[in-house]
């Protein structure tokens, strides 16, 4: 039998803006293979834990590790290289560049794997007769789609996904969300932060609840109760 292989851990993490601390001592792991979903109301820290993982936010001195390495002060391009891909919030598509351009820019010094062009647009059929229009004259949901399909490129054994849900329709999520599977299948682990709980419990197999910087609760979706949930979303009373 073989041992399940921690793919992304920290060790009591903390982050800071000046005098503001934003992270208390978040402990988390997830394994290779993973779906995991954090959840959390606004300002819980979120983003911050994925700005920490990505390089974004200054971490020197702590302990991040992603497949078997300590990360936590590199630079964000070698995390990058060393397998870890960001979905930023926003999107933030190359505005000039058209669908096929910002992919292969996301694949511009790729790690051998799976992901490609083609594959990309087997996973997101909705881009094939958009390839050669700018991204910015895609609707949110394709938008988001190229965002994905982006990261993807670099062939991430981590794909983390900030607020994927925000300002779509709720069919857009679904189509969105739907790629979950394929994107496993190909061996790719996944993080999401999302803000619907409903769409959270229904793709991770692991999900992680954040409430003003610290991991309240954590279990599968099987496992939790909405009294739980509310509790560790809110500090009291139950969840929407
Ligand atoms: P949201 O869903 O609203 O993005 P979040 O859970 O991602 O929320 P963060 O964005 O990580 O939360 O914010 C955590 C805390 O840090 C909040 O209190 C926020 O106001 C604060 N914060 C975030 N960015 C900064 C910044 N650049 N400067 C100062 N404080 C910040």
């Amino acid at each position: 039998m073989t041992l399940p292989e921690t793919l992304l851990e920290t060790r009591s993490l903390t982050a800071h803006y000046g005098d503001f601390q934003a992270l208390f001592g978040v402990d988390f792991a997830m394994e290779a293979g993973e779906t995991v979903a954090i959840i959390g109301a606004n300002g819980a820290g979120k983003s911050t834990f994925l700005r920490c993982l990505t390089g974004l936010h200054p971490t020197p001195g702590q302990q991040i590790i992603f497949d078997g390495q300590p990360i936590a002060g590199m630079a964000g391009d070698r995390i990058h290289k060393a397998g870890l891909a960001m979905v930023p919030e926003g999107r933030r598509l190359f505005p000039s560049l058209t669908v096929e351009e910002n992919l292969l820019i996301g694949g511009a010094g790729k790690r051998p794997g799976p992901w490609t062009l083609a594959a990309v647009y087997d996973l997101f059929p909705d881009l094939v007769a958009k390839r050669s229009n700018p991204g910015t004259a895609l609707s949110g949901g394709q938008q988001q789609m190229v965002a994905i399909g982006r990261a993807l490129m670099s062939n991430p054994k981590l794909l983390v996904c900030d607020e994927i849900s925000l300002g779509l329709a709720p069919k857009i999520i679904k189509d969105i969300y739907q790629a979950v599977p394929q994107i496993r299948e190909r061996g790719t682990s996944i993080l999401v932060v999302e803000q619907d709980v409903g769409q959270a419990m229904a793709v991770a197999d692991r999900v992680f609840c954040f409430m003003e910087g610290r991991v309240t609760l954590t279990g599968t979706p099987a496992t939790l109760t909405r009294d739980q949930i509310a509790q560790a979303y809110f500090g009291m009373g139950e969840v929407a």
